[in-house]
């Protein structure tokens, strides 16, 4: 039932919590992607931030941990685990995203929302080693409460909970389950600190859903809807045609031998018009799948240079427009 502390191989000799720890990093990996999907994040963009806010988590970590062996005020409130400050990774991890999210303008609270996920998913993993080699019996019960965590906050996500609120919650339900069962890592100070993260995290969300803009009203959003996906469909008819056009796909092309030069440049050029249309439909495809992925959000309509609502005016004549009028072009 248990596992071994270490294996040898070749006098080499590996730990295996840290196997535990790789295969919960590959899972933090996994939802930070399947979470990301369906907000619409750049999926390349997300992985960097992925990697860069691990890293960053172990860079704080490790700076903090120094700090708290020079300074007892940092000692005070940190929790620490092996060499690693607790504090400080939650810092590292929470100054990449809010930094990331700035450059590539997208919502800090949605992005908060994915890592609060992913790095609930990364913990009841990563603990269960500790029930698993160290027969801490505490370690199984944590590992499923994160679970618990994870399954129900992402239920609950973009249906019942607005953007922020997963974070917020996730911070709360982690301390109480750190507190409850690891005594060892009981700080109240830095439950406090990490309570007060989370309260002021949701103040500042709620000011910006007063401070926003009027939304629109329901009835423009579905004609808009409609409009979207029969363009939708439309487009994938005009895929099909495509398809059926294409000289590359035209079988019999090599049987019908009248003239083999002309033959051959007029392939070429209706080769390149079919290309350039289906060019044109994938890129109007790619459009309208974002604006409805928009809608489903919740962030439809907003300008993605400025921020400010897009004229309604401009909706109804364009409905996949991702910019105001005056930052046209520039998205
Ligand atoms: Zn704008």
């Amino acid at each position: 039932m248990y596992i071994p502390e270490f294996i040898t191989i070749n006098q080499f000799q590996l730990q295996l919590w840290t196997v535990f720890v790789f295969i919960a990093f590959v899972l933090y990996l996994f939802v930070v992607w399947f979470e990301g999907r369906k907000d619409g994040f750049d999926i390349e963009k997300l992985f960097d931030t992925a990697f860069l806010g691990a890293l960053s988590a172990y860079v704080f970590s490790k700076i903090l941990f120094e700090l708290s062996l020079r300074s007892a005020v940092v000692k005070d409130i940190d929790v620490e685990i092996g060499s690693l400050s607790v504090l400080g990774a939650v810092l590292g991890l929470g100054f990449c995203l809010i930094v990331l999210s700035r450059t590539w303008r997208w919502s800090v609270y949605r992005l908060l929302d994915v890592f609060s996920l992913s790095v609930s998913a990364f913990l009841s993993l990563s603990i269960l080693s500790s029930f698993l080699i160290y027969k801490n019996i505490n370690g199984l019960y944590a590992s499923v409460l994160f679970l618990g965590q994870y399954l129900i906050l992402t239920r609950f996500r973009n249906s019942k909970l607005k953007s922020g609120f997963v974070f917020s919650y996730s911070i709360v339900i982690s301390v109480f389950i750190v507190s409850l069962l690891f005594e060892e890592y009981r700080s109240l100070i830095f439950i406090l600190l990490l309570i007060t993260m989370s309260l002021v995290n949701l103040i500042f969300r709620e000011r910006k859903d007063m401070t926003g803009r009027p939304p629109i009203s329901q009835n423009l959003l579905n004609s808009l809807k409609n409009v979207l996906l029969s363009k939708r469909k439309q487009l994938k008819k005009e895929q099909r045609i495509l398809d059926q056009i294409d000289p590359a796909n035209d079988t019999d092309r090599d049987i019908d031998n009248a003239d083999p030069i002309d033959e051959a440049v007029l392939e070429d050029t209706s080769k390149e018009i079919v290309d350039l249309r289906r060019t044109s439909a994938d890129n109007m495809q790619q459009l309208v799948r974002k604006a409805l992925a928009r809608m489903r959000i919740g962030n439809y309509g907003i300008c993605e240079v400025c921020g400010k609502p897009i004229e309604e005016a401009r909706l109804r004549i364009y409905p996949e427009a991702t910019t105001c009028t005056e930052h046209m072009g520039k998205e």
